[in-house]
């Protein structure tokens, strides 16, 4: 079988789209949604990030507020801003770009974001609304949000569905498990101290693929008919981009998949998008 593909790119510009357009209604009620965007230090990776979403917000007519900031800031010094960013109503959303330089204490920073202008989804409250299910205050953290539009996308309900999801990292791996179990998919997560990785990916009807590592899930740890989402950005030596999933074994037993580039990275920013816009509409009463 001859998987289909899971359009990431196509699927993203179909959610910014709506958002432009919401994002316009909005505005005639007097709210201009803002994003405010932390960059701290000049690590090139989040700069290209950091410029990516820049791009986005201009695209769907959110306004970015960027602060860029030297790594040498002390972590008083960011808290400080996050704190003033709290209380500003023009800013919506606050996005820090991660990793922080090693002096900062990323969970601090993190949890020093209001949650209602957590966009990110990265901060505890988030995290434990979303865990006991309580959506209504809470913003999805926009990689696992994406993965599960990608999902709803392709027709597939994870509602009686065995889901598997290799990676356990807060930002991806936990919290695509949790959004998939209160879509009652039977959830299990794999790790590096999982013994037999082929036994449990073999067993997913859905696989997350969220790990580091260039093409590491090959077809045939793969379920006949499974939904393959790979999550992971690897560059090879030779300039490549690949997944976490070796795309031509896995594309022969999967149903659908997400390619790399083009798949869970278009929707990770459009899902930002679709975040902020719901931050500054929840400030209108
Ligand atoms: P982390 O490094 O934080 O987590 C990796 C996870 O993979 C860990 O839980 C680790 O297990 C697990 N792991 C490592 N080796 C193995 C192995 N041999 N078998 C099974 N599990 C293993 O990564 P992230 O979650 O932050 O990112 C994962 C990938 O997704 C990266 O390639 C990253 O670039 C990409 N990414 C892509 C995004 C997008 O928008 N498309 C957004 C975010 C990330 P343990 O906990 O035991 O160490």
């Amino acid at each position: 079988m001859a998987a289909n593909i899971l359009d990431g790119k196509a699927i993203a510009a179909k959610v910014r789209e709506q958002v432009r357009q919401e994002v316009e209604e909005l505005k005639k009620k007097g709210v201009h949604p803002g994003l405010a965007v932390i960059l701290v230090g000049e690590n090139p990776a989040s700069q290209v990030y950091v410029r990516n979403k820049e791009k986005a917000c201009e695209d769907v007519g959110i306004k970015s507020i960027g602060h860029r900031l030297p790594a040498s800031i002390s972590q008083e010094e960011l808290l400080s801003l996050i704190r003033q960013l709290n209380q500003d109503p023009q800013v919506h959303g606050i996005l820090v770009q991660l990793p922080l330089p090693d002096h900062i204490d990323q969970k601090a920073v993190i949890d020093t974001i209001a949650p209602e202008k957590d966009v990110d989804g990265f901060g505890a409250t988030n995290m434990g609304n979303i865990l006991i299910g309580d959506y209504s205050k809470a913003f999805l953290p926009c990689t696992p949000y994406g993965c599960m539009v990608l999902l709803e996308e392709a027709g597939i309900d994870p509602a009686g569905k065995k889901a598997v999801v290799v990676g356990r990292s807060n930002i991806v791996g936990k919290p695509v498990a949790v959004l998939l179990l209160n879509k009652n998919a039977t959830v299990t997560i794999c790790h590096s101290k999982t013994p037999d990785l082929a036994a449990e990916t073999r067993q997913g009807d859905i696989l997350i693929v969220a790990v580091g590592r260039p093409e590491m899930i090959t077809g045939d740890m793969i379920k006949e008919g499974a939904v393959v989402i790979d999550v992971g950005i690897n560059r090879l030596p030779d300039g490549r981009l690949v997944g976490d999933v070796h795309f031509d074994s896995a594309k022969e037993k999967a149903s659908w998949i997400t390619p790399v580039p083009g798949g869970v990275g278009p929707m990770t920013v459009a899902m930002l998008m679709k975040n902020a816009l719901e931050a500054a509409k929840r400030t209108v009463k």
